[in-house]
């Protein structure tokens, strides 16, 4: 089986005018499909930055990637956009839903061509995803009138929409209370085993970590444990 993620030697280096900072120092990851992992690690400790490398978002300094077989690190700008919007999807903290769009909107528009409408087969989609995470009532309210919780879903929904071989999400429940982010989690879990979805997690909430099938954590820029099962109960 094809591995969705392949990371060797990953570093990166950011400056700023003389200054260097060395947030990753050689990262190797494997993460098998259909997996939920989570990353944890000290506030600084370069979790974002691994995501967004591995998101695509951003060029590591050093280090080969592949998704689902694929070598991403070397392809231009646009093919690695064009790999993003149809391969990966992405949950974040702050949901960056469009507020006065519908539930509905929100999931469906990032899957339209660039100023296309959407489709038919879309909508059809972007509703039943949202039946999916407990939302069917809520397909044609504005985003701004969904609770924190909700918006979340939505997001998750969204994230869902292209039937990624990956998603990402970077502190999916930073935001929440206790209640609603053990509710996002758990959809998290159920869509990870009812669908196969592959997740990469990244959280400072070890609650939420205990209930990944693999923790993994990050410290000074190196990957230091991979635990799995860390909860003792998938
Ligand atoms: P985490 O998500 O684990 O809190 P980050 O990946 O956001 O950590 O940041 C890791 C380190 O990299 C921090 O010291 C941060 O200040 C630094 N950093 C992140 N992005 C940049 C950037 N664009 N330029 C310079 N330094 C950055
Ligand atoms: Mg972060």
């Amino acid at each position: 089986m094809t591995n969705v993620i392949e990371a060797r030697g990953i570093e990166k280096v950011f400056h700023n005018g003389d200054e260097e900072t060395r947030v990753l120092k050689g990262i190797d990851l494997t993460l098998g499909q259909g997996e939920l992992a989570a990353m944890v690690g000290a506030s600084g400790s370069g979790k974002s930055t691994l995501l967004s490398i591995i998101g695509l978002l951003l060029r590591p300094t050093a280090g080969t990637l592949s998704i689902s077989g694929e070598r991403v690190d070397d392809l231009s700008e646009r093919m690695r956009a064009r790999f993003r919007n149809q391969r990966l999807g992405f949950v974040f903290q702050f949901h960056h839903l469009l507020p006065d769009f519908t539930a509905m909107e929100n999931v469906a528009f990032p899957a339209a061509a660039p100023g296309g409408g959407i489709s038919r087969a879309m909508r059809t989609r972007a509703r039943d995803l949202l039946a999916r995470v407990g939302l069917e009532d809520r397909i044609d309210f504005p985003a701004a009138r969904l609770s924190g919780g909700q918006k979340q879903r939505v997001a998750i929904a969204r994230a869902l929409m292209n039937r990624p071989d990956l998603i990402i999400a970077d502190e999916p429940t930073g935001n929440l209370d206790r209640e609603s982010a053990d509710r996002v989690l758990d959809l998290m879990r159920e869509v990870n085993r009812e669908e196969g979805a592959t997740f990469l997690i990244c959280t400072h909430d070890d609650g939420v970590a205990a209930r990944c099938g693999r923790r993994l954590t990050l410290s000074d820029g190196r990957l230091t444990s991979n635990v799995r099962d860390p909860g003792g109960f998938s």
